[in-house]
């Protein structure tokens, strides 16, 4: 069978493909971007039913377009945000072919380029750009064997609390996603149990400004990535509801029961670390730290934004905090459901090039990985901490698309004619 040429090679149409044929187009690049399923697929159908972004419309979209269904300062909900991406790869004219998954990557021998075998026939492409996501394959640690009663979740396929047996749960991490199914699992009448690790949880708003203002206005969206083996701090942030900042004592108030992070599992009984009070008084430190440094950078800039010294003011500390629960029979707590909202791994099986270490991450410097002709696109932290995020990713793009631009600069460069342009000879 014979292959289709082309010479950028994009895998993957969520928010990263986008932003890349977005930026190759504005350089006259031809390129293809190829999507298993359809266009923002993780955002319709990998989420669940309730989620609204974490950041508001006016922050979490590309500079290109503005939602038009929603107000800036609201929170779009994920069907909007799909929608959005649809509406910006029609805005573009995205060479998007849907339903067509990229099954492997394979450098050429003694010629440029890659070949590409797909669900729907072969491609040799000059570059391939690997824009599959940040969040693809759920992790769920390995504590609770499948055999104990119990039904076991992960956060990716959870929809409501519709879908959870009776009795309590157990929800394990309490990032975004974590706090924000907790919440919504105690709301529907059940008893919540909430695993908590190390957090940084910054002011939903504070000085009438949303965090997603103060993060950009202080640099920390473009903190640079920490290095290799750094502890992951993951962000607990929320817009449902209109938005609010996450105060693990206001959950406590409302019922949940907190506890540290998940140890392990023996004969019915869940064990936890005795790292409750770290884990919140290290995310207290945090949210103090970014409003000292918001009221100096208002200080410095002599902007007129209202004090509000009440957002220093902590709740008291509940029950489960004072006297944390270190082992829980889940049985006796009548529990029985855990949801594990312990985030994800990257799956690039299909990605057959020299690209990875040897626990199969990438290896890679601002998504221009050590295979030559093959770039990442919208990893965790591949430029700064804003990479993984739709702000961040379309900048990210717009470097990829410029190293491509680059590479290509040097096969067209021709030496006589460089010579005479010189005037050399
Ligand atoms: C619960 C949750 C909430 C989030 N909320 C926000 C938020 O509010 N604001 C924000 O900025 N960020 C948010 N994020 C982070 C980030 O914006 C999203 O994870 C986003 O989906 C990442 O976009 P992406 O294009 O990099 O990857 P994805 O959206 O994962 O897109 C990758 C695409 O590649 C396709 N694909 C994969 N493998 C292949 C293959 N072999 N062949 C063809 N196609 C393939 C997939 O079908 C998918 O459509 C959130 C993440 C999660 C998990």
């Amino acid at each position: 069978m014979s292959s289709q040429e082309v010479e950028v090679l994009v895998v993957g149409a969520g928010q990263a493909g986008v932003a890349m044929s977005e930026h190759l187009s504005e350089r006259g690049i031809p390129h293809i971007v190829l999507e298993r399923h359809r266009i923002a697929e993780r955002w319709r159908s990998m989420r669940w039913d309730s989620l609204v972004a974490n950041g508001p419309a006016w922050h979490d979209r590309f500079p290109g377009l503005e939602f038009t269904d929603i107000e800036a300062g609201s929170f779009p909900s994920k069907e909007q945000v799909a929608d959005y991406f649809v509406a910006y790869a029609e805005k573009i004219g995205a060479p998007i072919r849907c339903g067509v998954e990229v099954k492997s990557v394979r450098r050429n021998i003694g010629a440029p380029g890659f070949h590409v075998e797909t669900s729907d026939g072969e491609y040799n492409a000059r570059y391939v750009v690997a824009a599959t996501g940040p969040f693809q394959r759920p992790v769920i640690p390995a504590v609770v064997p499948e055999t104990a009663q119990l039904m076991q979740m992960h956060s990716s396929s959870y929809r409501n609390p519709g879908q959870l047996p009776q009795g309590a749960v157990l929800v394990v991490g309490a990032g975004s996603s974590g706090v924000q199914i907790a919440a919504e699992i105690q709301r529907s009448g059940r008893q919540v149990y909430l695993s908590v690790g190390p957090h940084d949880r910054p002011p939903r708003n504070y000085r009438g400004r949303d965090f997603c203002w103060w993060l950009g206005v202080l640099g920390k969206w473009d903190a640079s990535t920490p290095a290799l083996g750094a502890e992951h701090v993951t962000i607990a942030v929320s817009g449902a509801d209109g938005g609010h900042t996450v105060d693990f004592r206001a959950l406590a108030e409302n019922g949940i029961k907190l506890v540290g992070r998940t140890m392990e599992f023996q004969d019915g009984t869940m064990r936890f670390a005795d790292d409750l009070g770290t884990n919140i008084a290290n995310g207290d430190a945090h949210y103090l730290e970014l409003l000292d440094e918001a009221d100096a950078y208002v200080e410095r800039n002599g902007l007129d934004l209202p004090e509000e010294p009440e957002a220093r003011l902590l709740r008291p500390d509940p029950e489960s905090l004072t006297n944390p629960i270190r082992e829980l029979d889940l049985a006796a707590a009548g529990i029985t459901s855990i949801v594990w909202a312990t985030g994800f791994a990257v799956d690039y099986s299909w990605l057959q090039v020299d690209a990875f270490d040897a626990k199969g991450r990438p290896l890679q410097q601002r998504g221009v990985s050590t295979e030559p002709g093959v770039y990442f696109l919208g990893l965790p932290w591949q430029s700064r901490r804003g990479s993984s995020f739709i702000w961040g990713v379309w900048h990210d793009a717009k470097y990829v698309a410029d190293q491509i631009t680059i590479q290509r600069s040097y096969l067209t460069h021709n030496e006589q004619d460089a010579l005479v342009a010189s005037g050399a000879v």
